[in-house]
């Protein structure tokens, strides 16, 4: 029977949720200092000067990971890069 590609498990990103390795950065062209991201997870967000900056540049901790990503869904200039 016929399967399209988004049927598939492995096109499923919630399938994988939480395990995923995961950075992020700044992009200090882009962010205006607003603090935001600092405010939602400041163990990795912080404002210095005009620009944030990120305090953890090798992989987020896991506990981490939820409020990173939810600072750079918040950022009101698409600012903060994720990687995953
Ligand atoms: S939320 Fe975005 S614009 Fe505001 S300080 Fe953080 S990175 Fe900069």
């Amino acid at each position: 029977m016929f399967q399209s590609r988004t049927d598939n498990v492995a096109y499923k990103p919630e399938v994988f949720k939480g395990h995923d390795k995961m950075k992020v950065s700044v992009d200090e062209e882009v962010c205006i200092g607003c603090g935001l991201c600092e405010e939602i997870c400041p163990e990795v967000f912080e404002l210095t000067g005009d620009i944030a900056v990120v305090k953890i540049e090798e992989d987020i901790p896991e506990k981490l990971v939820e409020n990173s990503r939810e600072a750079a869904e918040s950022c009101p200039v698409d600012a903060i890069i994720v990687e995953e």
